[in-house]
């Protein structure tokens, strides 16, 4: 059988591994950091940092497919991985989503929708662009932004000197602040030859930055629906993309607001585990092994919750529960904000 290689041994690259398994590949990680979660399921683990060529080589010769479960891979480290085997989601999809600049421009030039923004490189264009979008704004950095870290919202002028202190020099995007009255992902793929299918939307609920619950239904019209999938498809076929891709939504009187895109599996698509014949990572894992879609459509309604830090104490109780499946990462250590597993609720 064929071996998954993926870039990094988080709780995404364990699901994925499981997938892959499940399937009858084996699974090969690239990690840099000790004992990480994908290492109890994958069949191979390799420990080095994103600037050892000599492991990336012999990693990527082992592998018929490397993917990954982050963005944010050096460019570098995916020059010498590509030589050798092919990478999917492709290099087009990295560019793009490592950067919230270049992301921003290319799903306007899509002709989407996204928040007003503006690049900040220094503190005399953040004046400017507070002056073009006003307050209430968010700051953030372009790269390596997560669970909303590396954000400064800024509810009046006397939060913009702070803000750009917090920013440490780092180069960031100003974005108008969007009144929403919820938000939604779509989860699509597409696969080798082009075809797509999208996971029914589900809608988000975050909890000091961090996704808190995913609710599968989402509050959303028939043609909000098809809007959205509408949206998730436009974007994979301008990137000639091959994999999951999770797409975030702000829903508006307006119509959908692209927030941001993610080129992987995403937490809000842990609900497909429970709600789909297929979830969100063996679909990954079929789309980059060149295999035909499954069949994602959902057969129940859903409610999925994060386990962050001490939440996982609650797990007798939730291991007794009628209807509650559990998935724990196997972390060794519980710290507040880390995720620690999730559970879903089948709810009807
Ligand atoms: P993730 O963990 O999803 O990658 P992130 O750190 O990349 O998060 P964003 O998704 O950009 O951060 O923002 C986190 C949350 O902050 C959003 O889900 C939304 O609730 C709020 N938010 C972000 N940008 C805006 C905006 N322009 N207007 C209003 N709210 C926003
Ligand atoms: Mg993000
Ligand atoms: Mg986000």
């Amino acid at each position: 059988g064929a071996i998954i290689g993926i870039l990094g041994g988080g709780q995404l690259g364990r699901m994925l591994s499981v997938a892959a398994a499940r399937l009858g590949f084996k699974s090969h990680i690239y990690e840099p950091g000790a004992h990480p979660p994908a290492a109890d399921v994958a069949h191979q683990l390799t420990t080095a940092p994103y600037d050892d060529t000599d492991a990336l080589s012999a990693f990527a010769g082992n592998v018929d497919v490397v993917t990954y479960e982050f963005e944010n891979i050096p460019t570098s480290a995916l020059d010498v991985i590509e030589a050798l085997v092919p990478i999917r989601p492709g290099r087009e999809a990295l560019r793009v989503s490592q950067d919230r600049l270049t992301e921003k421009a290319y799903l306007q030039d899509l002709g989407l929708l996204v928040a007003p923004f503006a690049d900040v490189s220094d503190a005399a264009s953040l004046t400017s662009a507070v002056t073009r979008l006003g307050v209430p704004s968010i700051l953030k950095t372009r790269r390596f932004g997560y669970d909303g870290k590396g954000q400064a919202r800024l509810k009046s002028e006397a939060d913009v000197g702070p803000a750009w202190r917090d920013m440490a020099g780092q180069p960031a995007v100003l974005e108008g602040f969007v009144t929403f009255t919820h938000e939604v992902s779509v989860i699509a793929a597409r696969s080798v030859l082009g075809d797509v299918s999208c996971f029914d939307p589900g809608e988000n609920v975050h909890r000091d930055g961090i996704l808190h619950t995913t609710t599968v239904p989402a509050r959303l019209s028939s043609s909000q629906r098809t809007d959205a999938v509408l949206i998730a498809a436009k974007i994979l076929n301008a990137l000639d993309y091959v994999g999951v891709l999770g797409v975030e939504l702000f829903v508006t009187p307006g119509g959908l607001i692209v927030n941001e895109i993610a080129p992987r599996v995403h937490n809000s698509g842990h609900w497909t585990q429970n709600g789909c014949v297929v979830d969100q990572f063996e679909q990954h894992i079929r789309a980059i092994s060149g295999w035909p879609l499954g069949d994602g459509s959902r057969y129940a309604d859903v409610v999925m919750e994060n386990l962050i830090g001490h939440d996982v104490d609650r797990l007798p109780a939730l291991a007794k529960e009628a209807g509650c499946a559990v998935h724990l990462y196997g972390k060794a250590e519980t710290k507040p904000g880390r995720k620690m597993g999730h559970v879903n609720r089948i709810v009807s």
